[in-house]
Formats: structure tokens, C-alpha cells, sequence
């Protein structure tokens, strides 16, 4: 799966993508409606993780301009080969999942937002790397950031519980490259997604009542997007529905 071969897509493997896409958009659409939301309040990422440089291009080809990764190097490569499929593309790349110390200074050169945010010491590896990367040219902006939330404590998946959110938040807004842009969390595998949901929606809105300006809510992936939706989720994350299985070996 050669994500750094610059070449085109079939137009069999455009008109999938399309298809895909049109599917994904109308299940989103469709929970917008149920939810009495209107459906330009709940954005669509395309998770772009073992995905080729060429499906990307045909993916922002198509209107998708918010892109996930979880592996930095996988994904510094990507973003390279798609600049150079694309050089008036402007995607947006979203480092989700882990995130370990020692990658932050590549993360810091093509990342928008960073969703994983869930110690002080990862926030202040990715301040020091911004600034670096500001002060050397090789980005304009401050980071935006999510904090990722853990609704179960569990530290094997990341994320930060209950009784940290809040201080952790007080730092990020601390951090001068980091703009604290809201929250991210996962429903925990195996549990009733009702009660999930709604523990993420009541720590978002407390993050919120904090930080008037940390609305972002992502949440929700293929198999909970309505929940998910239902309870506030304002970016819902999606890649096999939108690219097909991933291969084992890349996964
Ligand atoms: C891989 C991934 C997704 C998307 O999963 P799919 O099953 O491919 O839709 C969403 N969120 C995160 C954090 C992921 O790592």
C-alpha cells in the first residue's frame, strides 16, 4: 500500500469513493434530522490511516477536506505526497490517537489540531515543538487542540478521566501555541453507548462552561454516529465505511 506513491485513482475507484461518501453523508444527515439538528453542525472526517496518497487526493477531489491520522510517520510521508498530488488542496490534518513524546516535532510541521492531548508533559512537548516550528518557518499558526477524554479511567486507551479534565484544560490554555479547542473521546468498547454518550456530552459541556470557546465535541464513529450525534457530537470520525476494509497487514 504504497502511501507515498504519487499516482491517480481508477475512475472504477473514484466512483466507490463517491458512492461511499454520498452514503456516509446521508446517514450523517439523516441523524442531523432526527436529532433537530441541522446537518452543518456535525462535520465529517475522513480517517485516513493505511489509506494511499492517491485515495486521499480522490477524497478531497470530492469536497472532504478534514483528515485523521494516528501514526506519525505514516502520516508526515502522506501529507508530503499528497501536497505534491494535490498543491491547491488545502487539507486539514488532525493527528488522532496516541501520541508519544519524541514524535511531537513532526506532528508540530502539518498538523492543524491535535485530538489526543491528555497529559500536561505531551502539552508541553507539543507547545515547545510549535514554537520551534513557528520560530524556524515551518508553520504559521498557533495548535489547536483537543483534550481526549476518557469515560472509563482506562489508561491502556489514553485519555484523561473526570477529575483531570478541568486542570488539564487550565493548562493547555496556559500553553501560548496551544488554543484549547475542545474535547475528543471514544466510547469505550463492549458498553452501553447510551450512558457513554452521555457521560462524554455532560464532560464536554463542563469543559465548555469553562472554556466558552472549547465547542468542538468529536465523538462518534461508523457504528454509534446517531448516539452520537444525539448527544452533541459536532466531528464524527470515519474510515472503513468511506475507503473499504484495510488490509491486515497495514491495519
Ligand atoms: C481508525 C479510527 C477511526 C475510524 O475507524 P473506522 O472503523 O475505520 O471507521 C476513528 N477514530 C479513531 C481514533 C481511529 O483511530
Amino acid at each position: 500500500m504504497g502511501a507515498e506513491q504519487a499516482e491517480e485513482v481508477s475512475s472504477a475507484r473514484r466512483a466507490e469513493l463517491a458512492d461511499r461518501l454520498a452514503a456516509v453523508r446521508r446517514r450523517i444527515a439523516d441523524a442531523c434530522a432526527a436529532a433537530g439538528r441541522g446537518a452543518d453542525e456535525v462535520a465529517l472526517m475522513a480517517v485516513t490511516k493505511t489509506v494511499s496518497a492517491a485515495d486521499v487526493a480522490a477524497l478531497l477531489d470530492l469536497g472532504l477536506d478534514l483528515l485523521g491520522e494516528n501514526r506519525v510517520q505514516e502520516a508526515s510521508r502522506k501529507v508530503e505526497a499528497v501536497a505534491a498530488l494535490r498543491p491547491d488542496a488545502r487539507p486539514r490534518w488532525h493527528l488522532i490517537g496516541g501520541l508519544q513524546r519524541n514524535k511531537v516535532r513532526a506532528v508540530a510541521r502539518w498538523a492543524e489540531q491535535v485530538e489526543s492531548v491528555d497529559s500536561v508533559r505531551l502539552a508541553d512537548a507539543l507547545d515547545a515543538a510549535v514554537r520551534r516550528s513557528v520560530d524556524t518557518g515551518g508553520r504559521e499558526a498557533s495548535l489547536s487542540v483537543l483534550i481526549q477524554y476518557s469515560v472509563d479511567g482506562d489508561p491502556q486507551r489514553g485519555g484523561v478521566p473526570r477529575s483531570d479534565l478541568l486542570r488539564l484544560a487550565e493548562h493547555v490554555v496556559s500553553c501560548a501555541e496551544l488554543r484549547l479547542a475542545g474535547l475528543m473521546a471514544v466510547a469505550p468498547l463492549g458498553a452501553d453507548p447510551e450512558p457513554a454518550f452521555a457521560d462524554i456530552a455532560a464532560a464536554s459541556a463542563a469543559l465548555r462552561a469553562a472554556h466558552p470557546d472549547a465547542a468542538t465535541l468529536s465523538t462518534g464513529m461508523i457504528a454509534d454516529l446517531e448516539i452520537a450525534i444525539r448527544h452533541g457530537s459536532s466531528v464524527v470520525r470515519v474510515g472503513t465505511a468511506l475507503v473499504g476494509e484495510r488490509t491486515l497487514a497495514s491495519q
